[in-house]
């Protein structure tokens, strides 16, 4: 016996009649052909919450973690199931309306929301560990705030990122770095199986074996281009307590110094194969919470004992002016958070709605102090105080992965030269700091090898075709028109386009052209 109505059915009930009332006011943009009757049908249908323009709340559901490039959905869906999510994509396409699809909402240049419809899978966040087989599967709206402590609680590891609010399905889809990838891999290197959902609503489930072409695509293809990702199985590691390890380089009035400790960091651990259990993001900011100097961070994470750790950053002690600022034993989880804490300092009179540009490019030859001294003298023409490289540490087990396994293809790198600035509301430099960053990566292109890390998407980056994914792109292609042939999937950056007759020349075809099997549900 059912007596009540959950609030979610009050909610429905409230919209649909609210719909289909002859006496709202509410308006639907003139290029979208969608009545209120037609949103009031969909309302009725979908498991889940459903956000218009006209709801409470509007202007905190529509916003992503980065607002450099806000958008209006007509309506943003939070599906609580996966039926919901078939109903959504009917309708959409019935209607011909842009869809989105929003897990994390930590796009960098804001490709999880459109003017249309946002299919938000960030209820779906169930996660089982199975310790004896040494794997974890997760719904893709997972965040690392969740996954972290229910792998800690059993002792297990899947390298993850440095933001807990990220979620997987953004993030593995990109590849997916972070402090012990080094030691663990790229986050996709150790998915072993995924499930998605395409834009006809059938089901299909991809691994090594079965779709294999859309588990090597969905593996560092990128987010919003084949289907709607549901759920991922991995393997996961056995990981005890780690080191987090912080030393600091004050480069405000001379770079020598700075600029030898990240030669260092290159020389003794980044190149060749070198404390793999020693992960590495180095960071160059503004010391806004303490002196206001310009400094270069080195924030490790290393697995091992004390000693060991002293002994592995011995050389880097030795250089001239390091100090250490953190050094601890921890859980994963607080050691990321810790290595990593403050930095990038995000301006207050921005909050609530972050604004941002990122870019990427990677390095790949060893570069001499002279050069890191350039780099850093560069960064001192930064506009404010909020900008900040971070140089994640490749090399380890990442460079030993097999470039042609995964659409992932940065194997060479051994650093990814990432770049963050944030706009200072009081001084409105937000065009100065987008000029900025270009003339950062138009400089660094004679120490860069041509591509880019595809998490970090830059709406300026031309070529980002070649720069994501090189010799592969032309697979992607052939694999986005099979799984997604109407290109339902698809927004500024998404897989599709052509390239120029110089990169086409240079494509290869790894993936033979089988048929897409469908789960029979
Ligand atoms: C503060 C911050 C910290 C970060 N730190 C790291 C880091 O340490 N390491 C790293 O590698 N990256 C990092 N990133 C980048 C991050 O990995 C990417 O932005 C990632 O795409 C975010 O995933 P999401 O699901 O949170 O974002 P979303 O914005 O929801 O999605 C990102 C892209 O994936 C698509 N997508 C989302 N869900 C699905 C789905 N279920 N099925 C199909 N497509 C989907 C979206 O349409 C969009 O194109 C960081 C980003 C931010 C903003």
């Amino acid at each position: 016996m059912k007596i009540k109505l959950t609030k979610r059915e009050i909610e429905k009930k409230q919209n649909i009649a609210w719909l289909t009332s002859g006496d709202n006011t509410a308006t639907i943009p003139s290029n979208i052909a969608v009545t209120k009757e037609q949103l009031a049908g969909l309302e009725a249908a979908v498991e889940g919450k459903v956000v218009y323009p006209w709801s409470p709340g509007y202007d905190v559901d529509k916003r992503e973690f980065n607002n450099v490039f806000p958008a209006n959905p007509l309506l943003i869906v939070y599906v609580s199931s996966y039926q919901a999510i078939q109903v959504c994509l009917k309708f959409a396409t019935d209607y011909n309306l842009a869809t989105a699809i929003r897990s994390g909402g930590h796009s960098l240049a804001d490709y999880s929301v459109c003017n249309g419809m946002v299919i938000d899978i960030s209820q779906l966040k169930s996660v089982f560990v199975d310790p004896a087989n040494q794997t974890v599967w997760v719904q893709a709206g997972i965040t690392f705030a969740d996954l972290n402590p229910a792998l800690e609680f059993y002792g297990m590891h899947l390298p993850g990122g440095g933001c807990p609010s990220v979620a997987v399905a953004g993030y593995m889809q990109g590849g997916g770095y972070g402090l012990t990838s080094r030691n663990f891999g790229i986050q996709s290197d150790c998915v072993l199986e995924i499930t998605m959902i395409l834009a006809d609503g059938s089901v299909v489930v991809a691994n090594a074996n079965q779709n294999s072409d859309l588990f090597w695509a969905v593996r560092g293809g990128t987010g919003g281009n084949f289907g709607v990702l549901v759920s991922i199985k991995y393997k996961i590691f056995p990981l005890g307590l780690i080191w987090g390890i912080s030393i600091t380089w004050d480069f405000e009035t001379d770079t020598t110094n700075a600029a030898q400790a990240l030669y260092t960091i290159q020389e003794n651990y980044l190149t060749g194969f070198q404390y793999p259990n020693l992960g590495i993001e180095t960071l160059v900011y503004t010391d806004i919470a303490g002196d206001g100097h310009k400094k270069v961070r080195f924030g490790g994470g290393f697995i091992g004992n004390e000693n060991e750790l002293n002994a592995a950053i011995a050389p880097l002690m030795a250089v001239p002016g390091a100090t250490v600022v953190f050094k601890q034993q921890g859980k994963y989880s607080y050691i990321n958070d810790q290595v990593l804490e403050g930095i990038p300092a995000i301006p207050a009179n921005q909050l609530p709605t972050i604004k941002f540009y990122g870019r990427s490019a990677y390095i790949e030859r060893a570069l001499n102090v002279n050069d890191y001294k350039n780099i850093l003298q560069f960064f001192k023409t930064v506009p404010n105080t909020y900008g900040m490289l971070d140089l994640e540490g490749y090399g380890g087990v990442i460079n030993k992965y097999p470039v042609e396994q995964s659409a992932f293809i940065h194997r060479s790198a051994i650093l990814d030269f990432y770049c963050i600035v944030f706009f200072d509301n009081v001084t409105n430099d937000q065009e100065q700091n987008r000029l900025w960053i270009i003339s950062l990566y138009d400089f660094m292109q004679q120490y860069t090898n041509g591509h880019s890390y595809q998490n970090y998407p830059n709406r300026d980056q031309t070529g980002f075709q070649w720069a994501y994914w090189g010799p592969y792109y032309y697979q992607l292609v052939a694999i986005k028109r099979k799984y997604d042939p109407d290109n339902f999937f698809n927004y500024q950056q998404s897989i599709g386009g052509l390239l120029s007759p110089e990169m086409a020349d240079k494509q290869i075809t790894l993936c033979a052209d089988t048929p897409i099997i469908r789960e029979n549900i």
